[in-house]
């Protein structure tokens, strides 16, 4: 066990209880997109002022569509409902840890934080794969806490994949 006072202690992610809300607002969303639609079960909230001004579910087969991730209709939805492309000081809430496209498009848009549920060790833009969202190297540094629900959005991933083979 580590100690108390262990620095990879206190980087672990706080989360309080409007994150979890949000984390469960994202997985409903989830369920949507399996439910209704057949797609793969990813959900996405973006918040603003503690306010939700874009929400997204997978709709890559509905739409035609490979950039049609969660995160990329929310940030989309939002843009339309501020009419801005730009969301400083906003978070992001998804299921899964974001891909390289999505990764980029937070930066893009000045997301300042990312809360995410499971990891994607396939394709993950977080760290597990990609460092994209986690680079020094952007101009605009995006804050990133996973793990939130990670296993009851893991699950609902895992499920769909079994289902379907
Ligand atoms: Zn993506």
């Amino acid at each position: 066990m580590l100690p108390p006072d262990s620095p990879l202690l206190s980087a672990a992610p706080v989360f309080d209880d409007a994150d979890r809300a949000w984390m469960a607002r994202a997985l409903e969303l989830a369920a949507h997109a399996r439910d209704a639609e057949g797609e793969v079960p990813v959900g996405a909230v973006l918040v603003l002022d503690g306010a939700m001004v874009g929400e997204g579910w997978n709709r890559n087969i509905t739409l035609n569509d490979p950039t049609a991730h969660a995160e990329i209709q929310a940030l989309r939805a939002a843009g339309q409902a501020l009419s801005n492309y730009r969301f400083p000081g906003a978070t992001l809430y998804v299921t899964l840890e974001p891909c390289a496209m999505c990764a980029m498009a937070m930066v893009h848009a000045r997301v300042a934080r990312v809360v995410f549920g499971a990891t994607d060790p396939k394709t993950g833009a977080a760290g597990s794969v990609f460092d994209t969202l986690v680079s020094p190297r952007h101009n605009h540094r995006v804050a990133v806490a996973g793990g939130l629900q990670a296993e009851a959005a893991g699950d609902m991933l895992r499920a769909f994949f079994r289902a379907r083979r």
